[in-house]
């Protein structure tokens, strides 16, 4: 069971990822796996429990590149932490080498595990709170619109009645979205082309995310 303070903190930022254009659950797992990379980079510091745990299960490519990018983005001024997770994977892999034991490459990481179950917290706890009347009008008013993988997971929380209620105002936020790129698939006046660009971009960097959610 969570805490009534953390259910609030979840309750809170649901309300305001409604509001927010993309998908709220992408958003708050974003959010939540960048906040977690950053408590990982004084962990490394400062705990050896945390440099084991990372030595045992090691990162996925993906995770790998995005963590070694984030942190050079944003904490990595003198390239400390980068230094730490590259130190430990690859004397592990040293090691491993040395026992004539190839390390795979891994297909599924600590941080991929740690998404999922971000992922799983703000589904349930959406899924919970969605059918009220607020959410639903949060939904419907706010700019928000679901990733389709999202859609999937909550919807099959959800029952029946609520379930097309969730949907229609989806499928009026996706068709919103398919008339904005047909806008900038049929405009033949070019003129406009320049005030134009930031939505053309947006148009489409919303459609991508509908189709397949963040990369998270
Ligand atoms: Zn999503
Ligand atoms: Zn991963």
């Amino acid at each position: 069971m969570k805490g009534d303070r953390e259910k609030d903190v979840v309750y809170v930022s649901l309300k305001s990822a409604l509001m927010e254009e993309g998908c709220p659950i992408c958003l708050l797992v974003s959010k939540r796996r960048d906040q977690w990379i950053e408590t990982l980079f004084y962990e490394l510091i400062t705990s050896s429990e945390t440099r084991k745990k990372l030595r045992e299960r090691g990162f996925c490519t993906h995770h790998l590149w995005y963590i070694l990018e984030y942190l050079e983005e944003n904490l990595g001024i003198d390239g400390l932490g980068i230094s730490i997770i590259l130190h430990d994977l690859l004397s592990t892999s040293i090691e491993l080498l040395e026992g004539m034991s190839v390390p795979e490459k891994r297909s599924e990481c600590l941080l991929c595990s740690i998404i999922e179950e971000y992922e799983r917290d703000y589904l349930n706890s959406l899924a919970e709170w969605i059918t009220t009347q607020e959410f639903m009008k949060l939904f419907s008013e706010g700019d928000s619109v679901f990733c389709l993988p999202h859609l999937a997971a909550l919807l099959r929380e959800i029952d029946g009645k609520h379930k097309l209620a969730i949907l229609k105002i989806q499928l009026e936020k996706m068709k919103g979205i398919l008339e904005r790129l047909e806008l900038f698939i049929n405009k033949s006046d070019y003129r406009y082309l320049g005030d134009l660009k930031g939505e053309e971009a947006k148009a489409r960097y919303l459609a991508s995310q509908v189709l397949g959610g963040m990369d998270l």
